[in-house]
């Protein structure tokens, strides 16, 4: 299985995935209040863009999106 591969709980399937950028961690801190959001991968399929934890498929419930950059 590569390395970006990792089950996505919204897709129900393992999916690529990439870790946050700069910009979605931000984002991700203030949506949260988590003081720290290392870790955190984004699934790569086409109009998922769920982001879920190294070690937890399912860190947030209800589950949280990238949204699109502008
Ligand atoms: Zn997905």
């Amino acid at each position: 299985m590569p390395r970006d591969t990792m089950f996505c709980y919204t897709c129900d399937a393992d999916e690529p995935h990439r870790p946050l950028t700069a910009l979605e961690k931000s984002w991700l801190k203030e949506r949260t209040s988590r003081k720290n959001v290392e870790g955190f991968f984004m699934c790569k399929a086409p109009n998922c863009r769920n982001v879920r934890a190294g070690f937890n498929k399912r860190p947030f419930d209800p589950v949280i999106r990238v949204p699109l950059p502008d």
